[in-house]
């Protein structure tokens, strides 16, 4: 009797009684959900930060509890899951965006305001590098060097004193160092006496770029800086202070550390995932160093360059006459299950990383090894229909296109130009397509860290002034799947958790 009761009590309790109660819930919204069968919905409900409900904004009522749940009525505003960077470095963002960055600098009155600015910022005895206490600034390209007084007393440059080995030093009638320095030697000069940058200055350049990513709504990304990025960010985590997960790699020469520690892909947390490597295979377009089949259209006879970790070559097995260095430490790092991700710009360089990931399979066999072609650049019109069947990762950042553009043909030509960002045709032929910044850029260029920046070149192949010609523009709901859902499945992340209940 007593059961049958129970059984008819529960039975009329109302829906919204055994509903969890949401500690958030956005209402009247255009929420894409990047789920095919239900691309969008109304409203979402979150608990304990997960999801808990994707759904209308009727069913959604049964998640808040008057005093509990904090509601947000969206307005009709349009919502996406957090976005993934597939490619930043850190360090360097930090370094620019709490530091000193004068790219679009051109004037003495900004610059003094720039550095005052960054001098307010700063911890007294500071070095200002890139560019107060101490200023020692360097123009983009690296050949002409600025610093204050103090940076030349403390590198022995003064009045009466003759210049240092490899060094001009430009001075005013009396003998005056101005602060303006060229030479071979002024960067190692400096170095030696520039002290390493503090922690405490690391957290400070690590939280600027942690507030960026909130305000562009970058919840995980892929980075390419130096180990004691990778403390810093555990130190956050621990402190729960982290706000981005991090997919933090280690190099390819030194597999053998983490294989010694049983670190392989997946290793590490939710916040911070491990058991990649990276490695360069060529250099860049920017000084024509990246590797090509056939020479550069405006040096005659050059074809760019292989990374020294290509070298030596050595005597092969499989009938080759020699495999390169890369490939023996990238065959074992595979083999101890170990993520590859290498940089290839060149269609040289990209080919080079087809052959070696199907001589990857054929020996160490099919597995799901989410090879990386990082930049996946300029590819041999012959190579794309490679690319179905190996299962590699093309992590690309749309903004290059947009910034290569201004030299790329001249370069080389417009029939390899076909093959350049070419995003769309790696992604039909069959090439999972990951989207990122490359933030902060190189020195010449600028790549924000916007990811909205990224679309609009993906989207439209071009800047507000210039346009890419060799076409290959997509449409702009599939791309945002790229900077989502593709990135966060294929770099061993989850950009959101997103636990279902109903539709
Ligand atoms: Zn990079």
């Amino acid at each position: 009797m007593i059961r049958t009761v129970l059984f008819a009590v529960l039975y009329l309790l109302p829906s919204w009684c055994l509903a969890q109660e949401a500690d958030l819930v956005l209402t009247n919204g255009t929420i894409w959900t990047v789920d095919h069968a239900n691309p969008t919905a109304e409203a979402v409900a979150v608990k304990d930060g997960k999801f808990i409900y994707v759904g209308s904004n009727r069913g959604v009522q049964k998640h808040i509890r008057k005093g509990a749940t904090e509601v947000i009525d969206l307005e009709s505003l349009f919502v996406t899951p957090g976005f993934n960077d597939n490619h930043v470095h850190f360090e360097w963002t930090g370094r620019l965006v709490f530091g000193l960055n004068l790219l679009e600098v051109h004037e003495e009155k900004p610059l003094v305001k720039k550095v005052r600015e960054v001098n307010d910022r700063f911890a007294p005895g500071v070095w200002i590098t890139g560019g107060q206490w101490s200023v020692f600034i360097q123009r983009f390209d690296g050949n002409v060097f600025f610093a204050n007084g103090k940076a030349l007393e403390l590198a022995g440059i003064g009045r009466d004193i003759p210049n240092p080995a490899g060094i001009s030093v430009e001075r005013d009638r009396k003998g005056t160092p101005t602060g303006i320095l060229t030479g071979a030697n002024v960067r190692n000069h400096f170095q030696k006496i520039i002290p390493d940058r503090s922690w405490n200055q690391r957290l400070l350049e690590t939280q600027a770029v942690l507030d960026r990513c909130k305000m562009f709504g970058v919840t995980s990304l892929s980075d390419m800086s130096d180990p004691l990025q990778r403390e810093i960010f555990y130190h956050l985590r621990n402190s729960d202070a982290l706000t981005v997960r991090v997919h933090s790699r280690g190099y390819l020469d030194q597999w053998d550390k983490l294989a010694a520690l049983r670190i392989k892909v997946g290793a590490g947390d939710e916040m911070i995932r491990l058991g990649a490597v990276k490695a360069w295979i060529d250099g860049i377009m920017g000084n024509s160093s990246a590797r090509f089949y056939e020479p550069y259209s405006h040096i005659s006879g050059e074809r760019g360059r292989w990374r020294s970790i290509m070298f030596p070559w050595t005597a092969a097995n499989d009938g080759r006459d020699m495999v390169s260095n890369l490939e023996n430490l990238a065959m074992k790092a595979d083999s101890a299950g170990i993520q590859l991700s290498v940089h290839a710009i060149g269609d040289e360089g990209n080919g080079y990383l087809l052959d070696m990931v199907e001589r990857m399979i054929e020996r160490n066999g099919q597995k799901d090894r989410r090879f990386r072609l990082v930049h996946a650049q300029v590819i041999h019109p012959d190579h794309f229909k490679r690319f179905n069947g190996l299962g590699i990762v093309a992590e690309v950042q749309p903004y290059h296109c947009t910034d290569d553009m201004r030299w790329m043909e001249e370069r080389i030509g417009h029939d390899r130009c076909l093959g350049a960002y070419a995003f769309r045709t790696l992604w039909d032929n069959g090439a999972v397509v990951c989207f990122g910044s490359d933030s902060p850029g190189t020195n010449a260029a600028r790549y924000p860290l916007n990811p909205m920046l990224g679309l609009y070149a993906a989207v439209t192949r071009q800047t507000s002034k210039r346009r890419f010609k060799p076409t290959h523009s997509t449409p702009p709901t599939p791309l945002l799947r790229r900077r989502s859902k593709a990135p966060s499945r294929w770099g061993n992340l989850r950009t959101c958790q997103c636990y279902r209940t109903t539709y």
